[in-house]
C-alpha cells in the first residue's frame, strides 16, 4: 500500500486505484490507534468512530451484489452487540488505568510494607501458628493505619508502615508535626483505630464462639494500652505532651515498674531513650518551643477525654476478654510484653 494516498484508497500492484472496503478501513484505523500512545483510551472512542464510517461507507461505496450486502449487514447486525460490549470493556479498562497507574506508583511501598509484614507473620507463625500470627500482624496494621490516616488528614508526609518482628511496627513521619496538638492527634489515631480493631475481634469471637479471636482481642487491648503509657516515643508520650508534661513522671515510673516486673530489653531501651526527653521537657523553653506546646483549653479537654477514656475502655476490654478466655479454659501467659507497638 503506497503511503500518502487519501484515506480509504489504496493502489493495487498494477497501479489501479481501488476502494478500501469497510473491513480494510477498520483494520487501518485500528492500527493507527494501536500505534498511538493513548492506544488504550483511543480504542473506546475508536470503535464508535468505525461505526460512523460504516454508515458513510454504505452510502458512498460502489454498489455490491445484494446477496453479499445482506450477508454483510446480517453479520454487522450480529456483531452490533459485540461492538457495544467491546466499547464497554474498553471504557472499563480506560477507567481502570486511573486505578492501576497509582497502584504501580505505590508498588515499592507495597512491597516494603507487605514484605516486612509477611516476614513478621512468618516469624510469629513459628511461635503461635499462622492464624494467630496473621491476626496479630493485622491488628498492628490497623493500629498503624490509624496514625497514617490522621497524619494524612493534617497533610503530613508519612511513609508506609514497616514491620519489625519482636519490636512492632512503625510509620515514619517524613515531616515533623508543626505543634503539640498535631503530634497528639497523630499519636492517638493509632490506639483509637487499633482499639476499634481489637473490639471487632472481640465481637467476632463472641459471635462465632471462637476463643482465638478473643485471645487476639485481648492482645489488641493490651498492646494499645501499653502504647498509651505516657512516656518517651510511645504514643502516650506524644499525646500527653499536649496535656501536661507532669504526666510523663507517672508514665516513667510505670515503665520502670513494667521493665522490672517483665524484664524486657525493649522496655529498658524506651526508659533510656525517654531520659533526655524528660530533661528537655522540664528545662526552660525557648519562645519557639513555647509556641509549639501551645494548646487551646478546648483542645486540651478533647484530648484528655479521648486519652483517659480510651485507657478506661481498654482496661475494661482486657478484663472482659480475660474472663471470656477463662470461660474457654484459655490461660493468658502474658506474651504481650515481648512485643512493643508504636
Ligand atoms: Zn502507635
Amino acid at each position: 500500500m503506497a503511503a500518502g494516498l487519501p484515506y480509504g484508497r489504496a493502489e493495487a500492484e498494477n497501479g489501479q486505484r481501488v476502494s478500501l472496503n469497510a473491513f480494510d478501513r477498520r483494520f487501518v484505523r485500528r492500527h493507527s490507534a494501536a500505534t498511538s500512545k493513548l492506544a488504550f483510551h483511543l480504542n473506546a472512542v475508536h470503535i464508535s468512530k468505525v461505526q460512523d464510517v460504516n454508515v458513510q461507507t454504505e452510502r458512498t461505496e460502489d454498489y455490491k451484489a445484494p446477496t453479499e450486502e445482506t450477508a454483510r449487514s446480517r453479520i454487522k447486525k450480529a456483531l452490533g452487540p459485540v461492538a457495544v460490549v467491546g466499547v464497554v470493556i474498553a471504557k472499563f479498562f480506560a477507567n481502570l488505568k486511573f486505578v492501576l497507574l497509582p497502584l504501580l506508583k505505590f508498588l515499592p511501598i507495597l512491597l516494603k510494607s507487605g514484605g516486612t509484614m509477611l516476614l513478621m507473620i512468618w516469624v510469629y507463625t513459628q511461635i503461635w501458628g499462622w492464624q494467630f500470627a496473621l491476626g496479630f500482624v493485622l491488628l498492628l496494621l490497623v493500629h498503624e493505619t490509624g496514625h497514617l490516616i490522621v497524619a494524612k488528614k493534617f497533610g503530613l508526609k508519612v511513609g508506609a508502615p514497616v514491620f519489625i518482628p519482636f519490636m512492632g511496627a512503625f510509620i515514619a513521619l517524613k515531616e515533623a508535626p508543626r505543634n503539640a496538638w498535631m503530634e497528639a492527634c497523630v499519636g492517638i489515631g493509632g490506639p483509637l483505630l487499633g482499639s476499634l480493631g481489637a473490639l471487632v475481634c472481640n465481637a467476632l469471637g463472641e459471635f462465632f464462639a471462637a476463643p482465638i479471636f478473643i485471645a487476639l482481642a485481648w492482645f489488641g487491648y493490651f498492646l494499645n494500652l501499653f502504647n498509651l503509657t505516657p512516656v518517651g516515643m510511645l504514643d502516650g508520650g506524644r499525646i500527653v505532651t499536649a496535656l501536661s508534661r507532669w504526666l510523663w513522671l507517672p508514665g516513667f515510673a510505670l515503665l520502670i515498674w513494667f521493665g522490672w516486673k517483665y524484664p524486657n530489653f525493649i522496655i529498658w531501651l524506651i526508659v533510656l531513650l525517654s531520659l533526655p526527653r524528660i530533661y528537655s521537657l522540664f528545662r526552660k523553653r525557648t519562645e519557639e518551643e513555647q509556641r509549639y506546646f501551645e494548646v487551646t483549653p478546648s483542645q486540651r479537654c478533647v484530648m484528655s477525654v479521648l486519652y483517659f477514656g480510651l485507657i478506661a475502655i481498654l482496661l475494661f476490654g482486657m478484663h472482659v476478654a480475660q474472663q471470656d478466655l477463662n470461660k474457654y479454659g484459655v490461660r493468658s501467659h502474658g506474651h504481650g510484653h515481648d512485643v512493643i507497638v508504636q
